[in-house]
């Protein structure tokens, strides 16, 4: 079963197109790699798959239903957008990690925070101050804030260009878990070329349109 199905989009800005014709199918529980030079569109198809923002013409199919006839609840709850700079809130790691337990009404569940901060090399952050963090452990709490329920597709945006090399494998490191573990569906935008290699199916987008789909 196709995840997603991209159908004619285009998404155009006073005039200007960024995103042409775009014709392409991400199966379920592929691991899908989006590259290609800088400016050619490609965060602006990872948000507009991510309903960040929405196509000017053409169809976000998802699990065989428009993209626009899920609820915006709903849909982010399935379909969780990385940013490459990570935007954390509040004063603690913890006041991130309660964050979806209060959207949801639901009690913190402490233990499975501290699990997931342990997975990722972050053993007892949970009340370190987020201005007393690197900007790695920042990528990685917010990384934990987007999964901790766990969504079925995950869009990660050049999550760990700005990254040391050590914050970097760890980071790789949770998300090849994830995606062993959980049968997520991962597009991920990267100029890195050990990511590349785990992918199963290839994206190049060049000014705007799909140049290469490998699977
Ligand atoms: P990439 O992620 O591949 O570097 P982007 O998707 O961010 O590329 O941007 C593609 C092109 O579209 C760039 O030229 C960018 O300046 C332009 N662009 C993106 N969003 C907007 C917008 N809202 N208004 C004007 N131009 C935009
Ligand atoms: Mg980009």
């Amino acid at each position: 079963m196709n995840c997603f199905e991209i159908k004619d989009v285009n998404y155009t800005v006073k005039e200007q197109h960024i995103l042409n014709n775009i014709n392409i199918e991400i199966p379920e529980g592929s691991f899908t790699v989006v590259s290609g030079p800088s400016g050619s569109g490609k965060s602006t198809l990872l948000k507009m798959i991510g309903s960040l923002i929405s196509p000017t013409s053409g169809d976000i199919i998802y699990h065989e239903k428009n993209q626009t006839s899920y609820s915006p609840q709903e849909y982010r709850q399935e379909v969780s957008y990385c940013f490459q700079t990570p935007v954390l809130f509040g004063e603690t790691v913890r006041d991130n990690l309660k964050f979806p337990y209060e959207i949801r009404g639901l009690d913190f569940d402490e233990g499975r925070a501290q699990h997931l901060l342990d997975t990722v090399g972050l053993s007892g952050f949970i009340d370190k101050g987020i201005n007393d963090i690197s900007g790695g452990e920042k990528q990685r709490v917010a990384l934990i804030r987007n999964v901790i329920f766990m969504p079925k597709v995950l869009l990660l945006d050049e999550i760990t260009s700005a990254l040391d090399t050590e914050s970097k494998q760890e980071v790789w490191k949770f998300i090849n878990k994830l995606y062993s573990e959980e049968k997520l569906t991962i597009i991920s935008v990267t100029h890195q070329v050990d990511e590349i290699e785990n992918a199963t199916h290839k994206i190049i987008i060049e000014n705007g349109s799909v140049v290469n789909y490998e699977s």
